[in-house]
């Protein structure tokens, strides 16, 4: 079946009691066993639930895993991933990603003792040039986060498995109609439900997929020791989420790809980061692991200031001023002073997360109207002639 199909269909078969198209969503904490010490499918929520179990086997399937497990955030997701490592250990982590991810490797486990360097994982060379013996995971995004970095995950599964090392792919900007890693290699997928699969800006949720069921195993043990559990209205919402993904997914890639043509012509933008457009750097590895377009996230640099970004990104009427992404309304935002605000600013610079850059989530609105209000906010924050 395709993947439209089993999204709708695997994990939401009726309901056996009643018939019902929707299974009910199963809000008990608890649940009656047959005897003492005779345990049922379901016994306590934090261990397992129906209704966050549906969601976890349509996700599953879509992303090709033996099983998948769902947590309150993304944040909780990473977390739970990042507990396989102890403490000596050191991670390896894409130099553009999610603002929380670097957040959690440089403020909370550097206190269990657990290491983290940055790499521009786009660069093989420099990966490999960056393992240590103490490596033991190498956690990645493609695209990266804010700067549209392409990551070979094929590759870096190579270099992370000849190691004895895991490869975890935060996969929330490609989604699994884009891009499936576990069928690349990779160990561990991680989803911020929270963006394209709840799709509606009204849920927190995360997910991580394993193709081995030992990994599984081991995910399941420490979900359910630290509890960071998805809820069920949550698990109801993004079950639901899952079966218009590809249709909203790629709809919204489409729109991005009219906005970085249009932004890409325009002469206060000084550069689009766009992995669909020819000119960027790992288009051609985006086009072989990314199934047919590249994508609804973009970023671009004004030709400008902090303080034309800031101007820009506070002006537009449509596109709405926040972090988040991936739902069907568009959002802009200024990495330097929103998203990636908990990066060093030395790290911002280095890795070139610049003061004009602006970072947009295109949603489902019409590209005239998004291009109308992208140039109204250029026109009142820039000057042409900059
Ligand atoms: C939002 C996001 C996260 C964190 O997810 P939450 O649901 O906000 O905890 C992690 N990675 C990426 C790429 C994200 O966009």
């Amino acid at each position: 079946m395709q993947f439209r199909t089993r999204a709708i269909h695997v994990g939401n078969e009726p309901d056996p009691q009643t018939g019902a198209l929707v299974r009910p969503i199963y809000v008990a904490a608890t649940f009656a066993q047959p005897g003492a010490g005779e345990w049922g499918e379901f016994d306590y929520s934090r261990s397992g639930n129906p209704t966050r179990k549906a969601f976890e086997t349509t996700l599953a399937n879509l992303e090709g895993g033996v099983g998948a497990l769902a947590f309150a955030s993304g944040m909780a997701a990473t977390h739970c991933a990042m507990l396989l490592l102890s403490s000596g250990d050191h991670v390896l982590s894409g130099s553009d990603i999610y603002g929380g991810t670097y957040r959690l490797l440089h403020r909370v486990l550097d206190r269990s003792d657990i290491r983290v360097s940055l790499v521009s994982t786009g660069d093989l060379k420099a990966v490999e040039a960056a393992i240590t013996p103490k490596t033991t995971m190498l956690w990645i995004e493609s695209p990266g986060n804010p700067l549209m970095s392409i990551t070979d995950i094929a590759a870096c599964a190579e270099i992370a498995h000849r190691h004895g090392m895991l490869l975890g792919v935060d996969n929330t900007f490609a989604t699994p109609v884009l891009t499936r890693p576990l069928e690349l290699g990779a160990d561990i997928v991680m989803h911020s439900a929270t963006k394209y699969i709840g799709g509606h800006s009204d849920l927190l949720g995360g997910a991580l997929v394993v193709k081995d069921k030992t990994l599984f195993d081991q995910l399941y043990f420490l979900q359910n020791a630290t509890g960071a559990v998805m809820g069920p209205l949550e698990s109801f919402l993004c079950s639901r989420g899952l079966k218009t993904l590809e249709l909203r997914v790629r709809e919204q890639c489409r729109t991005a790809r009219q906005i970085a043509d249009w932004l890409a012509t325009d002469p206060r933008v000084a550069k689009v980061r766009y992995p669909g457009r020819a000119d960027h750097l790992g288009h051609a590895i985006a086009k072989r692991q990314m199934d047919g377009a590249f994508g609804a996230m973009l970023s671009f640099e004004v030709r400008g200031d902090f303080a034309a970004a800031k101007r820009l990104a506070e002006s537009t009427k449509l596109f709405q001023l926040a972090v988040s992404l991936g739902a069907v309304e568009s959002l802009i935002e200024q990495p330097a002073s929103m998203s990636h605000a908990s990066y060093h600013r030395d790290d911002r610079m280095t890795h070139g997360i610049s003061d004009g850059l602006i970072r947009i989530s295109v949603g489902l609105e019409a590209f005239e109207d998004l291009r109308d209000d992208l140039n109204y906010a250029l026109s009142i924050s820039l000057s042409p002639s900059a």
